[in-house]
């Protein structure tokens, strides 16, 4: 066994929101071989499984009584051309941006909208990452994953993801898929995707390159979103609801000035940053915990707060803005 299992191990720095918790039993699994391994570890020692990547996506509100297998499977290559496309794999352990920075240093597009998201390969099919006008879903060709009960690797296509906004087949909590390795479809030819309003704004009418684009993505995100090396924090806490078109009419008489976006013909997405700043939540602090001043969707930990002040702080805004709008909200990172 090449496996090593470590014992109490703190979580703090393992993941962005940097909450003090602990888990029981602690490995990391740089090979599909250490990930067989690993799970059969949990199987012997009758233990709940984690796997975990760059942990910004998670809240941990207790100590782990389990294993948390870090994801740390690494690799990418160029593989072949498939219809003008030209597909490059990576391993589930990669660090998603230096995967986006290598891409475009090969000349290829495709994820430069998605640049500077914190986490890994792996974990970005999860929740179907998207941002700047462009999902997971757009870019990736398939994705192998390993089932933890039967042992059994098997490729998934797009379509057997079951793709959505901010979800996928794998963020169910019952999914015993660990993914070890994705696959992309890029392009040697750019075609820029510069639809959503930001970069349209700074971008559109002049002849750009993958890498401007890149950068422009990189420096809207640093402006408006705090960097988790500085400050801790998942992300967006909550998704933005998609609610009724008739829902929608009925608030929209009360707040005209209310952003929204169409979201299929009979829906429309709501931004849950805008909801939450007009219930006084913006820059309010509960200890260490708060809501960030620059940005309403995103709860931040100054120091020591806890996973659970993190999830008070969350439902008191969930009930605020479902007393004053009738908009339930969701949260996105996984909890536990
Ligand atoms: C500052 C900041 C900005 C962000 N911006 C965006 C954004 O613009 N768009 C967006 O979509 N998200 C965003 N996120 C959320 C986050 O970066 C993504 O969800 C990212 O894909 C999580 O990757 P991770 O490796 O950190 O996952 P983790 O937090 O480690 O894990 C998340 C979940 O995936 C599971 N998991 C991890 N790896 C695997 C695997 N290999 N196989 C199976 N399950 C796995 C974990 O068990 C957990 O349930 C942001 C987060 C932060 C902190």
């Amino acid at each position: 066994m090449t496996l090593s299992v470590k014992r109490q191990v703190a979580l703090q720095s393992h993941h962005t929101l940097g909450c003090p918790a602990t888990t029981e039993y602690w490995t990391e699994v740089r090979s599909l071989n250490e990930l067989v391994e690993a799970c059969r570890y949990a199987k012997t020692h009758q233990l709940n499984l984690l796997p975990l990547g760059g942990g910004s996506n998670v809240v941990f509100t207790q100590p782990f009584e389990g294993l948390i297998a870090k994801i740390a499977i690494l690799g990418k290559q160029i593989g072949n051309n498939q219809g003008g496309k030209v597909i490059v794999e990576a391993g589930a352990g990669e660090n998603w941006h230096q995967f986006v920075c290598w891409t475009l240093q090969q000349g290829l597009s495709g994820l430069e909208n998605l640049s500077l998201i914190p986490g890994t390969v792996g974990a970005a099919p999860i929740q179907n990452i998207g941002a700047y006008g462009v999902e997971l879903k757009e870019v990736m060709d398939k994705l192998w994953a390993f089932n933890r009960e039967t042992e059994q690797i098997k490729q998934f296509s797009v379509d057997e993801c079951q793709f959505d906004y901010r979800d996928s087949i794998f963020k169910q909590p019952s999914s015993p898929w660990i993914i070890a390795k994705v696959a992309f479809k890029l392009s040697a030819k750019f075609q820029p995707k510069l639809h959503y309003q930001p970069l349209k704004q700074l971008l559109d009418g002049k002849s750009v390159t993958p890498q401007q684009v890149s950068d422009t993505v990189c420096h809207i995100r640093a402006s408006k979103l705090p960097d988790p090396s500085v400050l801790g924090n998942a992300g967006s806490f909550f998704k933005n609801p998609v609610i009724s078109l008739e829902q929608f009419k009925a608030i929209y008489q009360a707040y005209p000035e209310m952003p929204h976006y169409q979201a299929g013909s009979h829906q429309i997405k709501l931004a849950a940053g805008w909801l939450i700043e007009q219930c006084d939540f913006k820059g309010l602090y509960q200890g260490d915990i708060g809501v960030h001043e620059k940005q309403a969707l995103v709860i931040v930990n100054k120091g020591n707060g806890t996973g659970r002040e993190v999830m008070a702080l969350a439902s008191q805004i969930a009930k605020k803005v479902s007393e004053q709008f009738g908009v339930q909200l969701e949260i996105e990172p996984r909890v536990y």
